[in-house]
């Protein structure tokens, strides 16, 4: 029997997301961080697992 790990994440998301900094998947992690912002009027959404990650990222520009 094969379990599928992803049936329990959220209904319309078909990827799990990964870590902007270390590429972790951070769908099933409840303390990971989700940072949206607007540029070129386009919503930009990236996932990290940790501050530390999301630090990494907006310091690495
Ligand atoms: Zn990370």
């Amino acid at each position: 029997m094969t379990v599928d790990p992803t049936s329990e994440l959220a209904e319309n998301v078909t990827e799990t997301p990964h870590c902007g900094s270390c590429e972790t998947p951070v769908g099933y992690d409840p303390d990971h961080r989700v940072v949206t912002w607007v540029e070129a009027d386009t919503v930009h959404t990236e996932h990290f697992c940790t501050p530390t990650c999301r630090q990494e990222f907006l310091q690495s520009g």
